[in-house]
Order: C-alpha cells, then structure tokens, then sequence
C-alpha cells in the first residue's frame, strides 16, 4: 500500500461526514441501539463494533487502520501511552509460572513492568545481552513463553536480529515482540522481519509535536482480539478520541518530518565526530557503529536520536554545557519539533561519577525540525563551557 495513501486516505470514509477534509473527534462516551437484538448481538463482540469508548471509537479506528497498515500488520490498537502498549504487549501473553526473556535494558517502564510488576504474579525475566541468536538460545526455558525486544535501544542504539530471533522463536512456541520507537514503522518493519507483535511510543515520531502521550501495537488480529477482550478493556488504557485526531494530525507529516531530520542529523553528526572535545558518536547508521552491518540490514534508516561523549574528566563540565544551551532544551522524550538533550549524569549522583566510564560521560541528543546550522551554533558555543 502506498505511504501516501495510508497517510492521506485509508480510513477515511469523508461521504459520511460531510466531505470534511479532516476527520470528525467522535467525542461520545456511548452509542445508541435501536433493538434489543442489536444490542445483544453487539455485547457478544464487542471487538465488532460500538458500544462505549473504553472500546472502540470511530475515530481512534480510522486511526488503528493506518497504523496497522504502516506496520503492515492485521491489526492494531492504539493505547493512552506507549508504557501502555508495553503492558499490554506482555502481560495478556504470560500466566503464573510462565518466563520472559528480555533483551537487556529496555525502556525503564517495561523494566519495572518486568523486574518489579510480574514477579508478584509468579512470571520471571531473564535479561540477554542480545547482540547475538545465542543470548537467546542459551537462556530459553521450557516455560518461556515471550522475547521482548528493543531495536535499536534508545540510549546506546544495542540492535537485535529480529530476523534470526523470531525464527527461532517460532521452533520454541514464543511469542517476540518489539518496542520499534527508535525507528517507527517509517525506518522499521519487525512484522516483516518475523516478530509477532511491535509496538511504538506513538508520542515520539508518530505524533512528533510534543503535545500528546500515546501508543501503538500491532500485529496478527487473533492477537489484538485477545488484547482487546481482557487487558484492554480492563486496565481502560486506549487514546481518547481527542488523542486519536491529533496524532492522526501528526502522522500526516511524518515522512517530511523524518526526512528533514534525517538530513539535518547527518550534519549535526558530522560536526560533532569532527569536535576536539567529543571522543566519540554513536548512531546505527554510522560507519563506526559496532553493528552497522545488522543496522543497514534490517533498518531502512535512521534519524534524530545519536549519543556523543565529552572528553572531560569533571563532570561539572557536562553540567554546564547542558545548562549553557540557549535552543536546545534539557528535556525527556524525543521525536518532537524541537531539539533536546539529556546528559547521562542526570541520572546519577556526581560522587558516583568515573570519567573512565564513556557511558557516564554520555549525552543523549535529539535533532529536531530546526535549521543544522541553528543547532550546530548552540553546540558549539555550549562546549566551550568544557574546560578540561
Ligand atoms: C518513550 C518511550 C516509551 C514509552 O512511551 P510513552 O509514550 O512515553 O509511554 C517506550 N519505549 C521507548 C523506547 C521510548 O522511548
């Protein structure tokens, strides 16, 4: 199906609302039946239509249309964060007694979901590196009914072959499953590559302003369907039907977005690898990138978020730089029109600090939709704050 199709058209029955160029907010909590029988027939499937918006809406499905279509899934459901597409990309899938091995260091909440939230109900997680098919062959179980994966990692970019992996998942009756936020649909398609379900922080580059909070899962129909029937409706975490239209706004503009950032970022990149006081860059796509190889394979791109490390001893100095930025902002999150930072020390208390630990000596740098030149400027003038 056409990108542009998927963004402009699919889902949009434009007849039924007046030929309104943009979709109606369905903002209703309940809809009416005209019969009994229609009533019940609709409380037998709730996943078949509308009954109330703690399903399904209107114009959140207008919205689960061309997302499922991006992942090239069946399927779709669209949630309130992409913490609770995590959730919900696990939890339906796992009972008491059941095992989970995760690549190591995924995003913090499918972390605390894992470490601190699934061991009081009896499921336990085994952590891989994940950088080769034999973390995963060594660490199955014969309870092990789930792979979670995060490729590329949103701090040091760690890539999983999500090829090879599903693979051998499918030989051991496993489900894999993949948060692709770095990448989103646009740069990734794990459906294709084998995975069983992908998720995204719809928050970052689906919606990209910076105005909502929200996430997608997608995949096989059967599997959405059990989602929808139990976790979903319980736990009442899907968008809101305001939520829905401003990333469907959002989406519009994606592959403008993507790659305008994509080319600003190859010269932001440029001119930090080039920086005395940067020891080094790190981004999938670049040619010094541990796993560029597995990156080019199963990537179609890369854009926006690249780490650099400052050569300093005194961690002092990475707190000025950061406070010293006039347009980039020190902020969480990223995928949004403007510029961010976060430096790894922000994390940590500076009596901890080892400058002979690069990681501790990391910033996370997101590239926005301003001018290279504009960004480079604030870099350059912020660095000068690093003394020694
Ligand atoms: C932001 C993020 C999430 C969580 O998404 P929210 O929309 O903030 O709940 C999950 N995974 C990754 C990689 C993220 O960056």
């Amino acid at each position: 199906m056409d990108l542009s199709y998927i963004l402009n058209e699919l889902g949009e029955e434009r007849e039924h609302y007046f030929n309104a160029i943009a979709p109606p907010i369905i903002q209703t909590s309940n809809f009416k039946f005209n019969t009994v029988d229609e009533m019940r027939q609709r409380f037998k499937d709730e996943y078949g239509g509308y009954i109330y918006s703690r399903g399904l809406n209107p114009t959140v499905d207008i919205l689960r249309k061309k997302l499922a279509a991006l992942d090239e899934a069946e399927d779709a459901l669209v949630f309130n964060s992409g913490a609770s597409a995590i959730f919900s990309s696990v939890v339906p899938f796992v009972s008491s007694g059941d095992h989970i091995i995760s690549v190591r260091n995924p995003y913090t909440w499918a972390q605390r979901l894992f470490n601190d939230f699934l061991p009081r109900f009896g499921v336990q997680t085994s952590y891989v590196e994940g950088r080769l098919l034999s973390d995963f062959e060594n660490a199955i179980q014969e309870n092990t009914k789930l792979i979670y994966l995060e490729s590329p990692n949103s701090w040091d970019f760690g890539l999983q072959d999500i090829a090879a992996i599903s693979k051998f998942a499918k030989t051991r009756n496993c489900l894999v499953v993949i948060d692709n936020s770095y990448c989103s649909p646009y740069y990734q398609k794990p459906i294709l590559l084998g995975a069983d379900l992908v998720l995204q922080s719809a928050t970052k580059y689906l919606a990209g302003h910076s105005d909502v909070v929200c996430g997608v899962l997608a995949g096989r129909k059967e599997l959405l369907q059990k989602v929808f029937n139990l976790e979903y409706l319980t736990a009442g975490n899907g968008i809101q039907p305001f939520n829905a239209w401003l990333l469907m706004r959002g989406l519009r503009t994606l592959p403008a977005r993507m790659d305008r950032i994509a080319k600003t970022t190859q010269v932001v990149l440029e001119y930090l690898k080039q920086h005395p006081k940067i020891e080094s860059v790190i981004f999938p796509l670049d040619a010094n990138f541990p796993q560029v190889e597995l990156a080019r394979k199963q990537m179609q791109g890369a854009c926006g978020l690249l780490s650099f490390v400052v050569k300093t001893t005194d961690p002092k100095n990475i707190e000025h730089f950061s406070e010293s930025l006039k347009h980039i902002m020190m902020a969480v999150s990223w995928g949004g029109y403007e510029s961010l930072i976060i430096p790894r020390i922000a994390g940590m208390e500076l009596k901890d600090f080892n400058p002979s630990d690069p990681m501790q000596r990391l910033i996370r740098l997101y590239v926005g939709l301003e001018d290279a030149d504009y960004i480079i400027a604030d870099l350059e003038q912020a660095l000068k704050s690093i003394t020694n």
